[in-house]
């Protein structure tokens, strides 16, 4: 699970988050929509320790997260500009996440190959990132952050570069993932269609504020104001 309770931050003069609070259960699909600057980002970086808040609680799996560093966090990240290592081949990038942890190399390598398979990525693991497709690139990012088995996976608009037959196929993959796992997903896009289409439930943010939270059916037929029901019908 994961629980904000009134997080806030600020960059200079300027507080991005005005108390965010939100609880979502183990094993739910989240995502968050909003305009961009109403600090959606910011939120994910929070979560994933890149970021402190200025104050509020954060617990992930009930562990209050205040001073646990990004590494010792378990989650899983996804982010837009989270590029792979250039000089290292999929199999490499995959089996990164696992380089801090004791594990031997046969296990290493049966995680890797598991990961190949559930990405669709088979016998790609020898390619180098360059020679690769940019969803074929998403894909090896979504395995390196699955391989470490996280708690919590956070995706920051992963899908946003790639095109709409391609971007069909990862939700699919995305959504089997999160089934096999039983992982809490917390999700940013700017694609309602995509929101609507994947989420347990939806978060639409305004102004460092949540404006509504509830599962995608309830905010589109039962919006709680002008803001989220414009935001909402754009997608049509
Ligand atoms: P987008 O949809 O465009 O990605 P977002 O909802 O993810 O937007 P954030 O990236 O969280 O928005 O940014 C929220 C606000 O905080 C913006 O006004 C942004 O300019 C500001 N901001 C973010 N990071 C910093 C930073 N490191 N220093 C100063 N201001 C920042
Ligand atoms: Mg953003």
């Amino acid at each position: 699970s994961v629980e904000l309770e009134n997080i806030r931050k600020s960059y200079g003069q300027t507080e991005v988050l005005k108390g965010i609070s939100l609880h979502v259960a183990p094993g739910r699909f989240c995502t968050f929509l909003g305009a961009s600057g109403s600090g959606k980002s910011t939120l994910l970086k929070i979560l994933a320790g890149f970021e402190k808040p200025d104050s509020g609680l954060l617990k992930i799996g009930g562990r209050d997260m205040a001073g646990v560093p990004v590494r010792k966090r378990n989650i899983g990240m996804v982010f837009q500009n989270y590029a792979l290592f250039p000089n290292m081949n999929v199999a490499q990038n995959i089996a990164f996440g696992l380089k801090t942890r004791k594990l031997d190399k046969a296990e290493i390598h049966r995680r890797v190959n598991e990961m190949l398979e559930m990405t669709g990525l088979q016998g790609l693991g020898t390619r180098l990132p360059t020679e690769l497709s940019g969803g074929q690139q998403q894909r090896v990012a979504l395995a390196r952050a699955l391989v470490i088995r996280p708690d919590l996976l956070l995706m920051d608009e992963p899908l946003g570069a790639l095109d709409r037959a391609i971007r069909q196929s990862l939700q699919g993959q995305i959504k089997d993932i999160q089934r096999v796992f039983g992982i809490t997903i917390l999700f940013v896009t700017h694609d309602q269609e995509e929101a609507l289409h994947l989420s347990d439930e939806i978060v639409v943010m305004k102004n460092g504020t949540i404006e509504q939270v509830g599962p995608p059916r309830t905010l589109y037929t039962r919006p709680a104001s002008r803001f989220v029901g414009n935001f909402l019908g754009e997608c049509n």
